[in-house]
């Protein structure tokens, strides 16, 4: 085991429990580890913090994965991941899902790992070296706790250039996995590209407000802005919309979003258009009567704060002025460096220079299987913000 020691008065966050540690707070590493090992790190008085995965290349130099004096091995990791299944297992507001997250990174105790369940399949996301490192150890443990027929690697390729690791996509366990795979989520149908689609292939972090807005769309006309699949356009579909218009930029979202739909029984009354969604809320054009506004992450860094508030204010704009009376919009910002209050501020600029008087009448976050740790505010990412104009 390596020791990592800490500049005097860096030691704070570690005992508040936050599991990032920054290569700017180390004062020296007792020998060289490898990406990935396990490292202790203490406190510049020397005393024992906890410890974590060691990552020489990033910027997040550790991550921890346990507080105290006493050391850990890699048989944590596999307990974590099948307390992490067993929670899921007894969360009633869960019951019956069979695509859901299983392992949500820190919010699990598991930094650098996510695995996301689509009925038989799970498709797990290391990003960080030390869960890089453990793949078949993470796949056996994913395999036992889930008893899923498959599991898909799925590499990030920002997260492995970040830490200076190769993470190969494949198979990690039993049948090849196929390319797509069929869900039911509460009613609503989809196909899921667990090989090529983004991130696992679908967003399950907006599964609570897919029930929102099928309660929302009966008799009415919806526009979905940066539909992707279509999520929120089938769960409109299915919630009885009037007419959907879907905005997207790629076109093999957008051919999965055309099947999506017409799996949900909702062929002609949709309109797919492959464009800029900011560029179609600026445009004048017919009223809708719900509009979803769920860009991409536009915040990346604290420092993209000021642009990506433009961003959003500007195509929360477009839609407020694309918005009927009585209108419902539901945006989204999936920062953490854009929450409730800002985005509520944002949202506010919007409805100035609309001229409209608009109201809060929900706000979102992601559901139970996303679960974010107090220690680390980092991992509330999504924001979503339910207006009436
Ligand atoms: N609402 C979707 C998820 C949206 S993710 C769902 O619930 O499944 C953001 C989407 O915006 C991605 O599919 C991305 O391809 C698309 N996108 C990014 N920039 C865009 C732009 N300027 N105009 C339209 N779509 C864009």
């Amino acid at each position: 085991m390596f020791d990592v020691v800490l500049k005097s008065g860096r030691d704070r966050s570690l005992r508040r429990r936050h599991p990032w540690l920054r290569g700017d707070s180390i004062e020296r590493v007792d020998g060289s580890p490898a990406p990935g090992d396990w490292v202790r790190v203490h406190a510049a008085s020397g005393e024992t913090l906890g410890y974590g995965f060691y990552s020489p290349a990033s910027r997040l130099r550790v991550r921890m994965l346990a507080f105290g004096k006493e050391a850990p091995g890699d048989e944590l990791v596999e307990a974590r991941i099948a307390a992490a299944i067993a929670k899921r297992a007894s969360d009633p507001l869960l019951a019956g899902l069979e695509a859901l997250r299983l392992v949500n990174a820190e919010g699990d105790g598991l930094p650098g790992l996510v695995a996301d369940r689509y009925g038989d399949v799970v498709v797990v996301r290391p990003t960080s070296a030390g869960m890089a490192r453990r793949r078949d150890a993470i796949a056996d443990a994913l395999r036992r706790a889930s008893g899923a027929r498959s599991g898909v690697l799925r590499a990030d390729a920002a997260a492995a250039r970040r830490e200076g690791i190769a993470v190969e996509s494949g198979a990690l366990w039993g049948e090849p996995a196929p390319e797509r795979v069929e869900i039911d989520e509460r009613g609503r149908r989809y196909h899921v590209d667990v090989a090529h689609g983004q991130k696992t292939g679908f967003y399950l972090d907006q599964r609570d407000a897919r029930d929102l807005v099928a309660r929302l769309a009966a008799g009415r006309r919806v526009l979905d802005l940066f539909a992707y699949t279509g999520g929120f356009a089938v769960a409109a579909a299915r919630g009885g919309a009037a007419s959907l218009t879907l905005v997207e930029s790629s076109a093999e979202a957008l051919s999965l979003a055309r099947e999506n739909l017409s799996r949900n029984g909702a062929p002609d009354r949709a309109e797919l258009v492959r464009g800029d969604a900011f560029e179609y809320a600026r445009a004048p054009g017919e009223p809708f009567d719900l509009i979803v506004v769920d860009p991409p992450p536009l915040a990346r860094a604290h420092r993209d704060v000021p642009a990506a508030s433009r961003a959003y204010k500007d195509v929360l704009l477009g839609a407020l002025r694309r918005a009927g009376e009585g209108a419902w919009l539901l945006g989204f910002a999936c920062s953490h460096h854009v929450g409730p209050e800002l985005f509520a501020k944002i949202a506010a600029g919007a409805a100035v220079d609309a001229a409209r008087d608009v109201a809060v009448h929900g706000v979102l976050g992601a559901p139970s299987d996303h679960p974010v740790s107090l220690h680390h505010p980092e991992g509330a990412y999504l924001t979503g913000l339910l207006l009436r104009a």
